[in-house]
């Protein structure tokens, strides 16, 4: 019998799949809007077309599906058999014509949407592998979609910003850049400050909180995290201890 809603009962789990369908949904507007012609041009990653951008999402969400069928069948089924198999097929996707990126990403969101709704509430604990050779819970493929279609619709460079990317998805994105940091010992004398949040109300701070004289980034929350993801330096601010930095540091690697 096929589902014709989610199986899932768990309510933070549905909630994280409020989420994300939104932000495919989001994304999908922001590709509607470009014309085949457009999508020839630059992306707001280095060395990428908007083609790239899309071929990418595209095969990220079937590569996410197979990780929600492993978790269904026990079959192990990576997301990508390699990273060079990976980038291979986004250089190849990227040449297809425009109706044939544009029915990949349509396709391969609605295949994994319905991987998601029919994996039963006892297959959600499961563990599988991400690409970097994380073992996660298979619930975590719903928050790997969400960050990945949001980013993305940003990267799509045609108006989408982080301002557009609901405050909840900021601040976790958030902690996993700056945990990424943490994990390479890469924040070491670096501070980031968010200013008060519609969700905490208060200022919220990451990186180094030890360091003595820390270099603070500072700004609103869809600021800090275009900074953090290495999309900009649009709303944030730089100092070292009072004084100003008139050159804002880049932030460093979180993938
Ligand atoms: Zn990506």
């Amino acid at each position: 019998m096929v589902a014709r809603t989610d199986l899932a009962t768990d309510p933070g789990l549905q909630g994280e799949l409020l989420q994300a369908r939104p932000g495919t949904a989001f994304f999908a507007r922001k590709l509607n809007e470009l014309t085949d012609q457009e999508l020839d041009s630059g992306s707001l990653l280095p060395g990428w077309t908007r083609r790239h951008v899309v071929a990418h999402v595209g095969y990220n969400a079937r590569a996410i599906a197979r990780l929600v069928e492993w978790a269904g069948t026990g079959v192990e089924t990576p997301m990508y058999p390699s990273t060079g198999v990976r980038d291979h097929e986004i250089n190849f996707g990227a040449t297809m014509s425009p109706i044939a990126l544009r029915n990949l990403f349509d396709h391969s969101a609605v295949h994994l949407s319905v991987e998601w709704r029919d994996l039963p509430d006892r297959d959600w604990a499961n563990e599988v592998k991400t690409v970097q050779g994380r073992t996660v819970p298979a619930s975590e493929t719903v928050w790997m979609r969400t960050r990945e279609v949001w980013i993305h619709a940003v990267d799509l460079n045609n108006g989408a910003t982080f301002a557009d990317v609901p405050a909840p998805v900021l601040e976790r994105l958030l902690r996993d850049v700056t945990g990424s940091w943490k994990t390479r010992g890469t924040d070491t004398g670096l501070l980031i400050k968010v200013n008060g949040t519609e969700l905490a109300g208060t200022d919220l701070t990451f990186g180094d909180s030890s360091a003595p004289d820390p270099t603070i980034i500072t700004g609103p929350l869809p600021a800090v995290v275009e900074w953090a993801t290495g999309r900009g330096t649009s709303g944030v601010t730089a100092a070292c201890g009072t004084e100003m930095l008139s050159g804002i540091p880049a932030a460093p690697k979180w993938i």
